[in-house]
């Protein structure tokens, strides 16, 4: 079966080609997709006989809620899908007042095995497609009844370990006959495929990248974050530079802060000379504390911040939304997989 609502207009336009159908079918079907469909029968302005015959030989994809759960506190809304292969991802909507953001997954887990994340503790299960991901912020929008602005790829998985798909998608929900949302309403989250950010920087694209830096020496990163044994932190770092020379985009660089491990003043000073010269910004983040990590929230932000800001460096530290919901990604899909296995455990017993 075709997975239609993978294809970009241009694939769509060969189909309904190849079908013997008029060109003007692509951009019909390619709206209703982008709509939030889930079926062929829906699609009221197509003959019945074209409605069958595309629904033989393409499928149309969809997410079933597993779970959702809202945060009393500020409104944000975590949802756990079901993919129809029993697999589950996370998506989140925040509420915030530039407008309603999704933070959607891009794979199944991850292979990346940050020592603070809880989406790789399984490892990665599969890649996600295109309509996977376009499903999320198509379903939030119906479920939730909210118009969607801004996207970021901070969810389950590793963007660009996953690069065609991403660019796919990134396509699809630019699209003017879909959901048309603009590339600076949109970020993406890498934990430094330098090679990859290199690749991105040559699609020129106007998104904000966002790097998972979380410590500013090869020591304290190889310990935390694996990808450093392949990329150092002067690989990424330069990969950054000529990102932001070739897109002229800011670059913001994520910064979880462990106590003990990246909270020094020496590593302050060590990264405000890494990201000077980028037109950076610094987002320092309250760590999550993740259940099966030893790791603990740093108590040293504020003068970590200071020590930045004094250095001329331009840093935030991220509000917390969700935080009675395990809003972090990964931590919901955690709990409903080991509920699963606890159940299965408890059914051999
Ligand atoms: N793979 C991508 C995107 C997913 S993670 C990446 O690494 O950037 C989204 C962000 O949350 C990343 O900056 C990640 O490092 C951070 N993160 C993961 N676990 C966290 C935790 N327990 N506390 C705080 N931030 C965390």
């Amino acid at each position: 079966m075709i997975d239609i609502k993978s294809y970009n207009m241009a694939d769509m336009s060969v189909l309904f080609k190849e079908m013997g159908e008029p060109a003007f079918r692509a951009k019909q079907v390619f709206r209703w997709l982008h709509r939030g469909v889930t079926s062929f029968d829906e699609m009221s302005d197509l003959s019945k006989a074209l409605r069958e015959k595309l629904a033989a030989t393409c499928s149309i994809s969809a997410l079933q809620v597993e779970r959702k759960q809202v945060s009393a506190l500020d409104g944000t809304i975590k949802y756990l899908w079901r993919l129809p292969d029993g697999n589950c991802i996370e998506t989140v909507l925040m509420r915030y007042k530039h407008g309603n953001t999704v933070c959607i997954s891009c794979q199944v887990g991850c292979r990346m095995g940050c020592a603070f994340c809880a989406s790789t503790l399984g490892g990665k299960i599969r890649d996600l497609s295109p309509a996977e991901m376009l499903d999320q912020v198509l379903f939030t929008q119906l479920d939730s009844g909210e118009l969607i602005s801004n996207i970021v790829l901070m969810g389950i998985g590793e963007p660009l370990d996953n690069f065609d798909t991403v660019m796919r998608f990134l396509e699809l929900v630019n699209a003017p006959d879909g959901l048309n949302i603009g590339m600076r309403h949109i970020s993406l989250s890498t934990c430094g495929l330098a090679d990859k950010i290199d690749l991105l920087a040559q699609q020129h694209l106007q998104l904000t990248l966002s790097v998972s830096l979380h410590a500013p020496d090869d020591e304290t990163r190889s310990k935390i974050m694996p990808v450093n044994r392949a990329y150092s932190v002067e690989r990424l770092i330069r990969a950054c530079h000529d990102y932001f020379k070739v897109t002229g985009r800011r670059i913001s660089f994520e910064y979880a802060m462990i106590d003990g491990v990246n909270d020094s003043d020496a590593q302050a000073d060590l990264l405000a000379g890494l990201v000077r010269g980028i037109a950076a910004h610094v987002n320092l983040i309250p760590l999550n504390h993740v259940e099966e990590s030893p790791l603990k929230p740093s108590r040293r932000v504020r003068q970590f911040q200071k020590r930045l800001e004094d250095q001329g460096i331009t840093v935030t530290v991220r509000r917390r939304l969700g935080s009675d919901i395990d809003a972090s990604c990964g931590q919901l899909r955690r709990k409903a997989l080991k509920n699963q296995q606890q159940a299965r455990k408890e059914e051999r017993a």
